[in-house]
C-alpha cells in the first residue's frame, strides 16, 4: 500500500498531482487556501479538508506545492504549523521550486523536531502534472528517497536522486540557468542570421546538426517553421511561461551569490528575465525574448 498524503497546495501544479495519486488508490487528504483551487480538486475527486492540521495528523507524507520558500517555512512553523501536528514517522516532502537554502533550511526544521524530509521540484508544467509524466529531481536521503520514490512514480516519468537536502532544488535550478541563457543566445543568433538575411530554415538545418545544437533550438525553436511543435507557431502561448523562467533565474542567482560563483551569464540572463516577465512577457512563452533581441536592435 502506498503512503497516506496530506497535500498541501493545489493550485495549477498540486491540484493535478494529487488527482493522479488519488487515482492510483492513494489516501489524499487535500487543502488549500484557495476556494477556487479547493474547488477545482473537489471535482476531481480529492478530499478536502478545512484544517491542514489533521490532515498532517492523519498522513503519512506532508507534500507541499507552494508558490516560494516562504509560504513552505512558514506553513511548516508558523501558519499552520505543520510540523507541530505530524505524527513520528512522518516525512515532510516538499515539490516546489524555492531556494535552496530555503529547502535546506525546510529540512532542517523538520529533523529538529523529528521527522524525515526531502526536497523533489520538479519540471514539465501543468501538462506533465496533468499527464502523471513530471521530471522529479530529488534530495534527501536514500532511504527517505526509497520511501517516497512510489508516490513520485505515480506523478511523474523521469525521478533522479540528486545527493542530500536541497540538492534536488540545486539540480533544477542549475538546469534552467542553463537553459535560460540557451534560449537567449538561440534567439541572439536567429536576429543576427536574419539581418544578414540567412533563412531560419537554413540557420536550423546547421546548427540542428552542429556544436549550436540545444532543447532551446530543437524543441523550443523561437522562430515559426523548422519545429512545428514550439511555441513561437502558437504565438508564444506557453510551453514554460517568462514569470516561470524570470522566478528559476531569481533563485538561481540568489544561489550563484551565496556560493560567491562567476557566473556571468547566469546573472545576466535572471536580469534579461526578469525584465522580460514584467511586461507581456509574463505570460508568453519564453523563447519569445526573440521579440525583445529583435525590438532593442538598431533600425
Ligand atoms: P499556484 O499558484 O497555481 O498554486 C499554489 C497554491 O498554493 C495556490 O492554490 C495557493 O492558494 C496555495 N497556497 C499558498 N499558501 C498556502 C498555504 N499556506 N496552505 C495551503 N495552500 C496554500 O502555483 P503552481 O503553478 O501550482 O506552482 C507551485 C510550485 O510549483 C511553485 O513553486 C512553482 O514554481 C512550481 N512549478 C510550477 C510549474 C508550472 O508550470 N506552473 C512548473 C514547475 C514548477
Amino acid at each position: 500500500a502506498y503512503p497516506s498524503v496530506a497535500f498541501i497546495g493545489l493550485g495549477n501544479m498540486g491540484g493535478p498531482m494529487a488527482a493522479n495519486l488519488v487515482q492510483a488508490g492513494v489516501q489524499v487528504s487535500g487543502f488549500d487556501l484557495s476556494a477556487d483551487a479547493v474547488q477545482t480538486a473537489r471535482s476531481k475527486g480529492i478530499e478536502i479538508v478545512t484544517d491542514p492540521l489533521e490532515a498532517v495528523a492523519r498522513s503519512e507524507v506532508v507534500l507541499t506545492m507552494l508558490p516560494s520558500g516562504k509560504h513552505v517555512l512558514a506553513a511548516y512553523r508558523d501558519t499552520p504549523g505543520l510540523l507541530a501536528a505530524a505524527r513520528p514517522g512522518t516525512i515532510f516532502l516538499d515539490c516546489s521550486t524555492i531556494n535552496i537554502s530555503e529547502a535546506q533550511e525546510a529540512a532542517q526544521l523538520a529533523e529538529r523536531a523529528g521527522f524525515r524530509a526531502a526536497d523533489a521540484p520538479v519540471s514539465g508544467g501543468v501538462v506533465g502534472a496533468e499527464a502523471g509524466s513530471l521530471a522529479f529531481m530529488a534530495g534527501g536521503s536514500r532511504e527517505v528517497f526509497d520511501a517516497i520514490l512510489p508516490l513520485l512514480e505515480i506523478m511523474g516519468g523521469r525521478i533522479v536522486h540528486c545527493g542530500g537536502n536541497g540538492l534536488g532544488q540545486a539540480a533544477k535550478l542549475c538546469n534552467n540557468m542553463i537553459l535560460g541563457v540557451t534560449q537567449i543566445a538561440v534567439g541572439e543568433a536567429f536576429v543576427l542570421g536574419e539581418r544578414l538575411g540567412l533563412s531560419h530554415q537554413a540557420l536550423y538545418d546547421v546548427v540542428s546538426n552542429a556544436s549550436g545544437q540545444c532543447w532551446a533550438l530543437t524543441t523550443n525553436c523561437p522562430v515559426p517553421g523548422p519545429v512545428p511543435t514550439s511555441p513561437a507557431n502558437r504565438g508564444f502561448t506557453p510551453g514554460f511561461a517568462g514569470a516561470l523562467m524570470a522566478k528559476d533565474l531569481t533563485l538561481a542567482s540568489n544561489a550563484l551569490d551565496e556560493q560567491g560563483v562567476d557566473a556571468q551569464l547566469g546573472r545576466l540572463a535572471a536580469a534579461i528575465f526578469s525584465e522580460f516577465a514584467a511586461g507581456p512577457g509574463e505570460r508568453q512563452d519564453f523563447s519569445a525574448i526573440i521579440n525583445t533581441i529583435r525590438d532593442n536592435s538598431d533600425d
